[in-house]
């Protein structure tokens, strides 16, 4: 399968570690070998011999729209719609603060019940802000029959993932678009797993609000700065609540008033981190060099291979539940398996070169991020993850020590 995969050369792209099965670029994305050089070439050149007239020499002020116009293109966003900075957690402070100051008829933030924290915790912190104006009304988007009961024309915006974080169940996006349009709730999709991972189409399919992240799937380094999507019709009409001289119409005026830029540059705030969205670049240039598609595919064919060589070989299972979607089309790119001692059997496959991570209660959760993962990774990882759990290698007590991240 590796040798007749057209997506292969990609992986000598990238700088990795020998020895590692790496399943963890839904976490942080593998480094691009053009990286190292490209960052370099920020610091010393630009930034070391040019100094201040980096800002205007090396277009770096543009960064935050040009970098934002090629994720664009990965999401299926126009021109002039995404902007990247800050981290996804403040893009939705920044995108729901702005809806709910626009829509005052429409008190309600509805949420995600099962989000990644994150998510929710800002959404929280907002409506605290906000002292009781605005109400949150967390709800099931697994449901589509619910999601028609719960949401009204007192709902501003309803705040989702696209690809679940744990279970990795992508939403059907047009579907869910199109009941919330029909009572006008305008809708804010959170791309951390879909963003480079597969296939998006928002433009497409009428969505209003979008964030992401450009850590995972983007390769833009740890920590990289993460990107928001205004619909083109809304980036005049909605307002930016983090107003910053940035995405002043004229930041060089120093005028005392704050006047917004038209279009996506008013959703700027501060100056952007120039070193980390030089990073990101490389991995954004990288992935629009390959076919979204074929890496969707082959993602499929990974996870699938992953989850029947588990399930062909794990005796009774030994415990393992899976919890990711089997249908292929409805399952993104990765796998999260269930396990009462899901921690240590995670610690245990680490130390034998087999990167996965843990996500709380009991998920084992194996990312396959198709611009590096091959299929004889899927099938090794599969036989290290059966022999860990037939052998009970986790029992040993320093497999079961916590880390701060898991
Ligand atoms: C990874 C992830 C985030 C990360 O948010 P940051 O503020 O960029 O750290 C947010 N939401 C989801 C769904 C994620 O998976």
């Amino acid at each position: 399968m590796d040798a007749t995969d057209e997506t292969a050369w990609l992986r000598e792209r990238f700088s990795l570690p020998s020895g590692r099965i790496y399943l963890d670029g839904n976490s942080l994305g593998a480094l691009p070998c053009a990286t190292a050089s490209r960052v370099a070439e920020v610091v010393e050149r630009q930034w070391g011999e040019d100094l201040i007239a980096g800002w205007n020499r090396h277009g770096w002020m543009e960064a935050p729209q040009r970098v934002g116009d090629k994720i664009g293109r990965l999401i299926g966003a126009p021109a002039g719609s995404v902007i990247v900075g800050d981290t996804t957690t403040l893009q939705i402070f920044r995108l729901l603060g702005a809806v709910v100051q626009a829509r005052r008829d429409r008190p309600v933030i509805a949420i995600e019940r099962s989000n990644f924290p994150a998510d929710n915790y800002i959404a929280q912190g907002l409506a605290e802000l906000l002292g009781g104006a605005v109400e949150l009304r967390p709800v099931d988007v697994d449901d589509l029959d619910h999601l028609e009961r719960v949401l009204d024309e007192r709902v501003a915006v309803l705040e989702l993932s696209h690809v679940d974080f744990r279970s990795g169940r992508i939403r059907p996006m047009r579907a869910i678009q199109a009941v919330a349009q029909r009572v006008g709730v305008y809708t804010c999709w959170d791309l951390a797993h879909s963003a480079g991972a597969l296939p998006v189409a928002l433009e497409a399919a009428g969505v209003e609000l979008a964030v992401g992240c450009g850590y995972k799937y983007l390769c833009g380094g740890p920590g990289a700065p993460a990107f928001a999507y205004v619909r083109p019709d809304l980036q005049d009409q909605l307002r930016s609540p983090t107003a910053g001289w940035l995405g002043h119409a004229e930041p060089f005026a120093f005028e005392p008033d704050f006047r917004p830029a038209a279009g996506i540059r008013g959703w700027l705030c501060g100056t952007p981190s120039v070193l980390a969205t030089a990073a990101l670049e490389v991995g954004v240039d990288l992935l629009l060099e390959a076919d979204l598609e074929a890496l969707r595919a082959k993602a499929t064919a990974l996870t699938s291979l992953f989850i029947e060589q588990v399930e062909a070989r794990a005796e009774g299972l030994l415990g393992l539940r899976l919890a990711s979607p089997r249908h292929d089309e409805h399952r993104g790119n990765q796998v999260l398996w269930r396990h009462p001692e899901g921690y240590a059997v995670v610690q245990a496959l680490i130390d034998r070169g087999v990167v996965g991570d843990f996500r709380a209660p009991d998920g084992m959760r194996f990312g396959f991020a198709p611009a590096y993962v091959r299929h004889v990774d899927a099938f090794d990882a599969a036989l290290a993850l059966v022999d860990v759990l037939q052998n009970e290698t986790w029992r040993r007590p320093e497999y079961r020590r916590r880390q701060a991240v898991t």
